[in-house]
Order: structure tokens, then C-alpha cells, then sequence
């Protein structure tokens, strides 16, 4: 079984569709991510609708600029839904700047409070921002259930800072790609403990499928990729993320 643990499921056309495939190619468990109240209202429901999917409730730094106190004051009661499993996805894209870097910065750390209180691991989005990220999480009471660090795109020296704070590192599609050599030699060297996998559907198709839009299903690719460069089987990469999955989201909850 395979769990991917970030997918835009209410970005994606044929749902049910979808979930089928994600079934009949063994992902057990998905995580449905949001990046606005609209999408996290949506997760919510779609979690509640599917067994086999859970959500996380947040605004993306790119919508940061929306993320007043009415909106955050509502995905924090989204939080506290059934289902909902993890606060985000949020953090810092200094990329694209969709949203101004103070509107980052203080949305980023109104969503490690709400994790905080609610008692929630957190979903990082992390681009060309890893020193403001890293700053905010030492300052801030981060919840003692941590987070990830989604899709990953650094390299070891910046994944070790992350771990030191005791998150987890997630590997996308991105590391199936020929110029990532940077990124699976981080995948190579972060203990097996804290190894996620995800699609970032419908986003960054892995190799063979680059270009098409993703899904869930094509998750197995990225796991063949870290076993690939671990020098383990694609057997053991499900068995071992599968695990940090279910002891970082809790799914019984
Ligand atoms: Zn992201
Ligand atoms: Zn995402």
C-alpha cells in the first residue's frame, strides 16, 4: 500500500474517476490538501464523502493575502472536522510572490498557532524561503506533532535542518526528473523515519508521465524513484513511508 500524502483533489475533473485508479494501483490512503477557505471547505467535504480520503485546512502562501482573522478564525474550526488530519498547505513561496512577504510571513505563523492548538502536524510549502521558514519555526511553539515539508526541492544540508526540528521531508514528482540529482541525493541520505511521498496532483507528473496531469495513482512512480536511488525495493519505500504516514497524520482519528 501506498499513501500519497498531497494531492489537490478539488483541482482535479473526475473524481470518482480518479479515486478508482488511485485504488487499483494501491494507494490506500490520500491526503487532500487546500490552498484557500473555499478549497478547505471543499477537502472537508470530499474527505467526509470518500473512506479512503483525509484532508488538511489551510490557505497556500500564494492566497496568504486572504488569510484575515474572520477566514482564519474559520479554518481553524474547519480544523477541528473528523477527517481533517493536518493544518495547511502553508509557509513561504518567495518564487512567485503571489502574496506580499509580510502577508506570508504572518499567515505562516497564524497557522503553526492554529496547529498548535488544535494539535495538528502542519503541510510547509517551502520556496526560496527556507531561511525565513526555518527562523519562523524556531520562534514559534510549534505543535509537538511537527509536519512536512512538502515537495521537497532542496538539497541534504537544508532537508538536515528541517529534520533537526524534527519535521519530515516529502518527495515529489520532482524527483523523478533528469536534472534533480541535487534532490535525490537528499532523498538518499534523510533517515528512512522520516520519509514521505505525494503527488502534488494535479501538478508535476512524475517521469514517465511528465507534462500530463497528475494523480494520485501515479505516486508508485516517485516510490520507485526513491528505492531507485536508496538501493532498497519499491516493496520497502511503501512499507516505510506508509508508516511515517500513519504515525505523522494519525488516521484513526
Ligand atoms: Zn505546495
Ligand atoms: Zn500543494
Amino acid at each position: 500500500m501506498l499513501i500519497d500524502t498531497h494531492a489537490h483533489l478539488d483541482s482535479l475533473d473526475d473524481l470518482p474517476g480518479t479515486l478508482a485508479r488511485a485504488r487499483e494501483n494501491g494507494i490506500g490512503r490520500i491526503i487532500a490538501i487546500s490552498s484557500d477557505l473555499a478549497s478547505s471547505r471543499d477537502t472537508v467535504s470530499i474527505s467526509e464523502k470518500y473512506e479512503n480520503v483525509f484532508a488538511a485546512v489551510g490557505i497556500h502562501p500564494h492566497a496568504a493575502k486572504t488569510a484575515d482573522s474572520g477566514v482564519l478564525k474559520e479554518i481553524e474550526t474547519l480544523a477541528g472536522a473528523g477527517k481533517v488530519v493536518a493544518v495547511g498547505e502553508t509557509g513561504l513561496d518567495y518564487h512567485y510572490l503571489n502574496s506580499e512577504k509580510d502577508a506570508q510571513i504572518n499567515s505562516f505563523a497564524a497557522h503553526i498557532g492554529i496547529a498548535y492548538r488544535v494539535g495538528l502536524p502542519i503541510v510547509i510549502h517551502a520556496r526560496d524561503a527556507d531561511l525565513d521558514l526555518i527562523g519562523i519555526l524556531k520562534t514559534e511553539k510549534v505543535s509537538e506533532r511537527t509536519g512536512v515539508i512538502h515537495c521537497f526541492t532542496g538539497n541534504y544540508e537544508t532537508a538536515r535542518k528541517y529534520l533537526d526540528l524534527g519535521f519530515y521531508i516529502s518527495f515529489s514528482g520532482i524527483a523523478t526528473f533528469k536534472k534533480s540529482e541535487e534532490i535525490r541525493d537528499a532523498a538518499k541520505k534523510i533517515p528512512g523515519d522520516r520519509l514521505l511521498i505525494e503527488t502534488d496532483s494535479p501538478y508535476l507528473a512524475p517521469v514517465p508521465l511528465r507534462g500530463k496531469t497528475n494523480e494520485p495513482a501515479y505516486v508508485k512512480y516517485v516510490a520507485e524513484t526513491i528505492a531507485d536511488t536508496r538501493g532498497v525495493s519499491p516493496e520497502e519505500i511503501a512499507e516505510v513511508t506508509t508508516e511515517n504516514a500513519e504515525r505523522l497524520f494519525r488516521f484513526e482519528r
